[in-house]
This record gives structure tokens, C-alpha cells and sequence, in this order.
């Protein structure tokens, strides 16, 4: 029993060489996976944010495009009357569709136009404008300073429900006068930036512009909510509305998360099968290893089979060289016994023979219509007194209209005596045997009865495996080689047959050979 120490070392090598290594290696890439991932995704969120910096570099450029061409306008007034002043502004205004109003004012809020686009109607009044520019006195100071440095910056101060774009441009008095560009947010959006959006958006992305606090967007290259936006960005000229981002289908966490997922699904299949390879290679090892363990306990027990009988017949035919024996009843005893040792012997080898004939698949069957009533009579012809002699009296249940199936009856016979043969041996204690023929609507069929040592469950399929003894302390000593139950199953699968066994440890055992009552008619 050295054997499951030599498996235990397999298991451990398998272990090491095989697992360890994938496992590490799993370790590894899943570590390096969720490094990649982070980095796939920090790539991700700069190139949005890219997009979105581009998009508001449009709204600038565009607005400070109309700053510049109303400075040229209000820069070349000298010499020149305020109404021309007031028509240029007017026909500058009217290519303008979503700047409402253009409010003209000078640093003290003194002398102030404003100039409504087409009718008007829904633009701001002049003293709205002012109140809010007069409110927003400090950005107005801030934005002269910046022209004292020579730089001009828009600022947006809120005009109602219109965004005042404001800066400061400069007359031909050279004095300073606050430009007030009155625009209509929505409109600008919609008409101005979201051809720039279906631009940078591309085929990959959802770009929206949404009011702060709605649910629904000014205007979207694609149908998207606030709350599925990856990345959000204010509006330079219009810090009430930002610009937001999602990869179009999936978000970049969920195509991060998707890859992720399927590397790991990769990984863990790789691991699983690796796993079942490695179980699969312990385990035929371990079926070659029990395989070499079993044919060693065969040798020893087929020796063992050979030296009893072998013994037996010796002693006794010296007794009987000698004459030792008086009485002719004594001495026919020791005849029958050395012809039933020698019976032994011949069955013996008889199952040696045939199974190496079956393994080299030339065993064959000559078929023939017989009666299993007949074949059973004829084997307790011959092999009664042997039971008798053993102490078994066979209670013989006949079936009495059995039909007549087409078998080969020498390797049934060969069956029954494996089957005999073992409900003896595996019966030290009670000798109960009995032996019945009977049918059912498709089998005919042979059973053996004994009340012997029995099977245990996990035993009962095994023991029709070749070599395969049940090695537990109530048939320790009972010597054999393995094959009987290998044999009688392939006699029975070249019969179309099967061979069943019903058994419980301690009680005893049904064997049951069933041939099929109409495929073996033929
Ligand atoms: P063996 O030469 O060991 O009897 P078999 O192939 O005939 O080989 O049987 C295989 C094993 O099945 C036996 O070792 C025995 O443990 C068990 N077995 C077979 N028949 C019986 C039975 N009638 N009662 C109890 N155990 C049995």
C-alpha cells in the first residue's frame, strides 16, 4: 500500500508545475489588466476632454469674430453721424439671427443706444440692459482694466432670459464703449454650436449642450440624458449651460468593464481548463497506477489460486502411492477430492485463457437455439457433488415453459459456474444457494441466490472490472483472481444480455444473467 503516498507526490507535482504557475500567472495579468484598464480609460477621458475644450474654443471664436467686426464698426465712426452708426449695427444685427439686441453705452451709463434686431419684440428694454450692466459694475471695471493692458475679453453677464456677451471696444476718439451683444442662448446653441458638435461627435461620441438643471437638452447630436453623461464641461461664454460627453452605445467605463470582464472570463477559462487537465492526467494516472496494483494482486492471487489446489491433489495421490488408505470408501474420497482440485485447476486456467482471449478480442461464440433449463441441469450434473461435498444444497426453482433463446451455451455455462463459483466461496457461514430460471414480457433469465457475505453499494459496479477484488476484511481471505465477474460481463454483452446484481453487505447476493427473449431468438 505504497501507492497512495506515490499519488499524493503526483498531486503535489501536478499542483506545483501545473496550477501554481497558472494561478500566479492569472494573478498577474489580472493585476496588470486593471492597471491597462485604468490607463485605457485615463487616455479615454483626456481625449473627451479635448472634444469638449474644442467645442467651447468654437462658441469663443465665433463670438469674438462678431466682437471684432462690431469693433472695426464702431472704430471707423469718426466723422461719421450716429445714425450711420445705428444702420451699420442694424445691418451688422440682422445677419445675426440669434443676437437680439446690441446695447452701445459709454463708461458712465450716460450715453446709450440699443439696437433691436428685426421687430424686436422679444428682446430686452434699454433700461434692462443698463440695470443689469450697472449691476455687474465690478466685471464692467474689470474688462476696462483688461483694455488698458490691451486685452480684450468677453464677459457674459445675464440679461433676463439673455445672455449679455460684453466687452469693451474702442472708439475713433479713442475712448471706450461697452459693446453689449445680446444673445439668445438657446437659439445660439442650436444654430451655431450644434453643427460644431455633430462635427467633433463623430461616429464615436454623443455630444449634448444642456441648461443647468434640465433634465433635456438644448440640443444633442444624439437622443441622450443629463444623468448619462461621462464628462461635463461649462460653456465659456455661456456659464448657465455646459457641454457633455458619452462614447456613443456603451460609456468608456462600460467598454473598460466589458473588456475587463472578458479578459477575466479568459483567464478563468484558461485556469478551469488547465485545472480539468490536470485532474484528468492525475487521475489516468492514478486508474495505470491502481491498473499495475491490481495485476501484481493478480499474479500473487492466481499463484495462490494454482499452489492450493496443486497441493491438495499432491498430498493426497501420495497418500494414495503409499496405501496408506484401507478402505475403498477412504480411498474414493481422496479420488473425488483430486478430481475436484484438478476441476478447480482447469477452471481456473479455463478463465486465464478466455480472458486473454477476449482482451485479444478472439474469443468467439458459436450460437446456438438452446434451453437454460437444460444448461442448468447439466452443470448440477456435474458439479453437484462438489456442492454437496462443500455443503451447499441448492434449492432449484425451473421455470416450467421457459422459451428457447439462441446462446452459445459452453460460455454460458462458464457464466453460471463464475457465478456459482463465487456465491460458494463468498458463503463461509450460511450455504444458501439457490438457482432459478424464469421470464419477463423481453428477458429470459438465470438467477443465484446466496446468503453470503454481500456487497457493499460503492463495490457493485467495480466488481465487474477486471482484476477488481473488494478488498474489505470479510473477503480478505477469500483467494481469487478478479476476471470471474469480467468474464461473465463480456459473455453476457456478447449476448445482448446484461448481468445484474442485487446485494446487501451481511445478507447476500441476487445474481441475475439476462438475455433478451426476442433479438436472441434469431
Ligand atoms: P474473484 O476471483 O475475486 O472472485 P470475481 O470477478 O469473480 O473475482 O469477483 C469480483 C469480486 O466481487 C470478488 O472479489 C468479490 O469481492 C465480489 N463478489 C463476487 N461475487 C460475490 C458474491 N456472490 N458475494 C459476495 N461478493 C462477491
Amino acid at each position: 500500500m505504497k501507492k497512495p503516498g506515490t499519488l499524493k507526490t503526483l498531486a503535489l507535482v501536478l499542483i506545483l508545475v501545473v496550477l501554481l504557475p497558472a494561478l500566479f500567472y492569472s494573478g498577474y495579468e489580472l493585476t496588470t489588466l486593471t492597471r491597462s484598464e485604468e490607463l485605457i480609460g485615463s487616455i479615454y477621458e483626456k481625449q473627451l476632454d479635448v472634444i469638449l475644450t474644442s467645442v467651447n474654443q468654437y462658441a469663443w471664436d465665433i463670438t469674438g469674430g462678431w466682437a471684432n467686426q462690431l469693433g472695426i464698426i464702431v472704430g471707423e465712426q469718426r466723422n461719421r453721424s450716429e445714425d450711420s452708426l445705428r444702420l451699420r449695427c442694424k445691418l451688422f444685427l440682422a445677419t445675426k439671427l440669434d443676437m437680439k439686441a446690441l446695447a452701445l453705452s459709454d463708461t458712465s451709463f450716460r450715453s446709450t443706444i440699443l439696437l433691436k434686431n428685426g421687430s424686436g419684440a422679444d428682446s430686452a428694454s434699454l433700461t434692462e440692459v443698463m440695470q443689469c450692466l450697472k449691476a455687474n459694475n465690478d466685471k464692467i471695471q474689470r474688462l476696462l482694466r483688461y483694455r488698458q493692458a490691451e486685452y480684450r475679453k468677453i464677459e457674459p453677464i445675464p440679461i433676463g432670459s439673455r445672455m449679455g456677451l460684453t466687452y469693451i471696444a474702442e472708439q475713433a476718439s479713442g475712448l471706450p464703449l461697452i459693446v453689449t451683444m445680446v444673445i439668445d442662448e438657446d437659439a445660439f446653441i442650436r444654430d451655431v454650436l450644434a453643427m460644431k458638435l455633430q462635427e467633433t461627435a463623430g461616429a464615436e461620441f454623443v455630444v449634448a449642450v444642456f441648461r443647468e438643471n434640465a433634465d433635456r437638452p438644448v440640443t444633442a447630436t444624439s437622443p441622450v440624458a443629463v444623468n448619462e453623461l461621462k464628462q461635463k464641461k461649462a460653456l465659456w461664454i455661456f456659464p448657465q449651460s455646459f457641454v457633455g460627453i458619452r462614447l456613443k452605445g456603451s460609456t468608456v467605463e462600460e467598454l473598460v468593464h466589458s473588456r475587463f470582464s472578458r479578459n477575466f472570463i479568459l483567464i478563468i477559462v484558461m485556469d478551469v481548463v488547465l485545472a480539468i487537465g490536470a485532474w484528468i492526467v492525475y487521475r489516468s494516472i492514478r486508474k495505470e497506477m491502481e491498473l499495475v496494483r491490481l495485476k501484481s494482486d493478480f499474479v500473487s492471487n492466481v499463484s495462490h489460486e494454482l499452489r492450493t489446489p496443486l497441493a491438495l491433489i499432491r498430498m493426497h495421490a501420495e497418500t494414495l502411492e503409499m496405501g496408506r488408505l484401507k478402505t475403498e470408501e477412504k480411498k474414493k474420497e481422496y479420488y473425488a477430492t483430486i478430481l475436484q482440485e484438478t476441476e478447480r485447476l482447469t477452471r481456473l486456467i479455463n478463465n486465464i485463457l478466455n480472458f486473454s482471449r477476449m482482451e485479444a478480442g478472439r474469443k468467439e461464440y458459436h450460437k446456438r437455439p438452446s434451453q437454460l433449463n437444460d444448461l442448468i441441469s447439466a452443470v448440477l450434473e456435474t458439479y453437484g457433488t462438489q456442492m454437496e461435498s462443500e455443503g451447499f444444497h441448492p434449492l432449484v426453482a425451473l421455470h416450467p415453459a421457459l422459451p428457447e433463446i439462441t446462446i452459445d451455451p459452453e460460455s454460458v455455462t462458464e457464466a453460471l459456474i463464475n457465478i456459482l463459483d463465487n456465491a460458494m466461496k463468498y458463503s463461509k457461514m450460511e450455504k444458501y444457494l439457490r438457482i432459478a430460471t424464469g421470464t419477463d414480457s423481453d428477458h429470459v433469465f438465470i438467477e443465484v441466490e446466496d446468503h453470503g457475505v454481500g456487497i457493499a453499494p460503492k463495490h457493485q459496479e467495480k466488481i465487474f472490472e477486471t482484476f477488481y477484488r473488494v478488498s474489505d476484511s470479510l473477503v480478505h481471505d477469500t483467494k481469487g483472481s478478479g476476471l470471474g465477474l469480467a468474464l461473465v460481463k463480456h459473455i453476457m454483452d456478447a449476448h445482448q444480455g446484461k448481468v445484474i446484481v442485487k446485494s446487501e453487505l451481511r445478507r447476500g447476493s441476487i445474481f441475475r444473467l439476462e438475455f433478451p427473449a426476442g433479438a436472441t431468438r434469431s
